[in-house]
């Protein structure tokens, strides 16, 4: 890990902090027009305004992601008894991400969605979803939701609690998730696995490729730390205690593709 700066440990809160940041930044891209989201808007306590550069930057993050999952969940393959395609989303360190709820709002929602984050977040979010009836009746008014174990359960969509470099407990939170590791499955880390330490990403790509044998990894993140943009964003992020402590061990594109074929993806 050259030039790794090994003195540094990330703050969980700060990190759970940035998802503040996240649902903040795609709400000014709403007000602004990039996108439409109906959601996002009941995560965010304090709106901001950020600067046209910032407004594509997550445009461009939401157009990149929403695009590939339309391209998975086209109806294709795997039809059950019924004649219905089945497919699931495993979103790590979702956050306070929508995704989910627009996919409903589109009609192409997979069989199973499933969000994990630290429990702190997740019991936000349940929070939130108990007492907006605009996300309640999406997750299914079935659905159990304890705001204190930081969960909720119902059909089709699920959210749990799990510190995600716990690499032990992540095969139980697939089976209590109820996904099927014979289905196809996207899995989903937007801005997480680069704060994490680099033995705990490559366990997690790793543990996802044994896991999940017809997969999808959507991995989107910082790369490039010693360019001018690099060095300012590393310096922020650092200053606010959450640095990216994964980026010296893949600081380029072809880093990151390498380390997914030494972790068992194929392509
Ligand atoms: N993916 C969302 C949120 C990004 S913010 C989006 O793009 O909008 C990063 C998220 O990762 C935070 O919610 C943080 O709590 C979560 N996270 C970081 N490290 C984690 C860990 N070790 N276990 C579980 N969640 C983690």
């Amino acid at each position: 890990m050259a030039g790794a700066p090994s003195d540094f440990h990330s703050s969980t809160a700060a990190v759970q902090a940035t998802n503040d940041d996240a649902a903040a930044s795609k709400l000014s891209c709403v007000s602004k027009g990039y996108m439409k989201d109906e959601y996002v808007h009941l995560f965010v306590r304090r709106p901001v305004r950020r600067s046209p550069i910032i407004n594509r930057g997550y445009y461009a993050r939401w157009a990149a992601l929403h695009k590939l999952l339309v391209q998975f969940l086209k109806p294709e393959g795997h039809k059950d008894d019924s004649g219905c395609v089945k497919k699931q989303i495993l979103s790590l360190g979702a956050g306070f991400d929508t995704i989910y709820f627009q996919l409903m709002d589109e009609g192409i929602a997979p069989h199973l969605y499933v969000e994990l984050d630290f429990k702190e977040v997740t019991s936000k979010k349940a929070a939130l979803i108990e007492h907006c009836s605009q996300l309640r009746e999406k997750v299914g008014l079935e659905a159990s939701i304890s705001r204190e174990r930081g969960e909720v359960i119902s059909d089709h969509y699920k959210l749990l609690p799990v510190d995600l470099r716990d690499i032990s407990k992540l095969d139980a939170i697939i089976s209590l998730a109820k996904l099927d590791p014979s289905l196809p499955t996207f899995i989903i880390a937007e801005c997480v696995l680069i704060y994490l330490d680099p033995d705990s990403t490559k366990a997690i790509v790793g543990w996802a490729s044994k896991t999940f044998p017809t997969a999808v990894f959507f991995l989107y993140e910082q790369i490039h730390p010693n360019d001018a943009f690099g060095e300012q964003m590393i310096r922020n992020l650092e200053s606010r205690g959450c640095p990216l402590l994964g980026i010296y061990a893949t600081p380029t594109l072809r880093d990151k593709e390498n380390l997914f074929l030494e972790q068992g993806w194929q392509d």
